[in-house]
């Protein structure tokens, strides 16, 4: 409902009220962020890429028995991500970020793997499950950036000379200790919690999303399709719409 004083809606000025005062700000995105560059969920035709269940692909199982045809289609995706760029939701964000981080503890949480936000210039990114730009070596865990969108032959590591593999987190895998120790720290001490583009549905995102509100932190949740019960403000706009209008 439109406020009568401003041509905003009344849930839209709490939300900007809150981030106005709140001196430890923790954002939670998923893939609805990156809807509206054109970023697909991947899910296949019918949940199939090749004849192949894309579930199934992304499991250490299928690495193990396919190394080639997952890596094909790990560059598929890395192929059709290349020429997106970040939309208004990513840039509303990070310019927010880095005009506010001098006052204020400022952390953002990613279970999006597209490398939009560091596109964007969002300063330290914490991804929940990884990215599809990093290469993982299969036997020292070593981590590193490749920006490649084939490979003659399947990449080796640097440091051990054995087989990477991508640095994402698969079905059946935990995520990144150290990245879920600092979510749950900040998430404990945050005053507000911006939820964008994802249902809270994944159990991660829940846990954090409901360790925040039980510690009292206002808990906005923005998302076309508000379904998350607990949430205190729901914006029910896109991302690049809502948070263009919260943050700038
Ligand atoms: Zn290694």
């Amino acid at each position: 409902m439109a406020c009568p004083a401003e041509n905003l809606s009344c849930n839209v000025r709490d939300a900007k009220r809150v981030l106005s005062a709140a001196k430890r700000v923790v954002f939670l995105t998923g893939a609805g962020i990156s809807a509206a560059s054109g970023v697909p969920t991947f899910r296949g035709e019918g949940g199939y890429w090749r004849n192949r269940s894309v579930i199934a692909l992304a499991t250490p199982e299928a690495f193990d028995a396919d190394p080639k045809i997952v890596w094909d289609w790990y560059l598929m995706r890395r192929q059709t991500i290349a020429a997106r760029k970040p939309n208004a939701a990513h840039l509303a964000m990070a310019n927010w970020a880095k005009a506010k981080r001098i006052s204020r503890d400022i952390a953002l949480f990613t279970q999006n793997v597209d490398g939009l936000h560091e596109a964007a210039g969002q300063p330290d990114v914490e991804r929940l499950h990884g990215s599809l730009w990093v290469n993982r070596c299969t036997k020292c865990g070593k981590e590193r950036e490749d920006r490649a969108l084939e490979y003659a032959e399947l990449p080796l590591s640097p440091c051990c000379k054995a087989l990477e593999r991508p640095g994402v987190v698969w079905f059946g895998e935990r995520l990144p200790r150290c990245t879920m120790l600092k979510a749950t720290v900040f998430v404990m001490a945050c005053e507000a919690m911006v939820v964008v583009g994802t249902s809270g549905i994944v159990s991660t995102a829940a846990d954090l999303i409901v360790t925040a509100h039980q510690r009292g932190a206002v808990v906005i949740d923005v998302n076309p399709e508000p379904d998350m019960v607990i949430a205190d403000i729901h914006v029910d706009e896109p991302a690049e719409v809502a948070l263009h209008l919260i943050l700038t």
